[in-house]
């Protein structure tokens, strides 16, 4: 190859366009040959400042001022127009992530419920099948109650109900939201009730709701720092007699 022909090529050859042939033919002859070598240095060089940026320049602040000015003295109407479009367009985009962030938070919190309700339902039933309605089987606040020390570091109420219709069976240890709690039990003619108690976190709860899953009635309620939930197949009136009762 000829110094001639390499510099006819020497373009392609830095831009990656010459087969694997002509490349080949290329580096063999500036092997040889300090001319076509420096040529070929010159090109890397001026390829790579191109990729470096270096010929870039940003309009300085004051040209971009100038220009504006210049569009609003020309068309003062358009300019307004165009300014107030702006602004609708950047306050729409703020809506729209204000929008979308409190979507997800709204999410991510009934989802975070959801997930404590089931909770609250699986420890229910399993509670009335498993045959371990109780860890302490009494109807005696006073004997209940002191059963739970040593075991949480809270004391739950065992409030006796049984004049008012709702029996203390008893109280029991159980695990809601992977931590210990107390279930307080109760009984309405062949209906089971409990009353799970622990220490109000940020679980997603609400403060007080009422709902229906899978057939249970739930009713909670937080109050002086605990979280309280109420769950059996007892009817809601009932059960908010029996919630009512509770809370006095
Ligand atoms: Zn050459």
């Amino acid at each position: 190859m000829t110094c001639r022909e390499t510099k006819n090529l020497l373009t392609a050859y830095v831009d990656g366009e010459l087969d694997s042939a002509g490349s080949l033919s290329i580096e063999s002859h500036v092997q040889g040959c300090a001319l076509c070598l420096a040529e070929l240095e010159n090109l890397h060089a001026l390829s790579s400042a191109i990729q470096n940026g270096g010929l870039r320049f940003k309009a300085p602040h004051r040209l971009k001022k100038n220009i504006a000015a210049a569009i609003r003295a020309e068309h003062p109407k358009a300019a307004r127009t165009f300014s107030g479009w702006r602004w609708a367009s950047a306050l729409a985009a703020v809506v729209l992530i204000v929008a979308v962030w409190t979507a997800a938070i709204r999410w991510s919190t009934s989802s975070e419920e959801t997930l404590l309700v089931n909770d609250i339902v699986s420890s229910h039933v399993r509670s009335t099948m498993a045959n371990h309605i109780t860890d302490v089987a009494s109807s005696d606040s006073h004997t209940v109650k002191p059963w739970f020390a040593g075991k949480l570091d809270y004391s739950p109420p065992a409030k006796d109900l049984t004049e008012q219709g709702f029996r203390l069976v008893g109280g029991r240890l159980d695990y809601i939201d992977n931590r210990p709690v107390a279930a307080l039990v109760y009984q309405r003619s062949q209906h089971l009730i409990n009353l799970f108690v622990w220490p109000s976190t940020n679980t997603g709860i609400k403060a007080e709701d009422e709902l229906t899953r899978q057939g249970y009635n739930l009713i909670h309620w937080t109050k002086s720092g605990m979280t309280y939930s109420l769950v059996s197949e007892l009817n809601l009136t009932e059960l908010r007699d029996c919630a009512r009762l509770l809370r006095e």
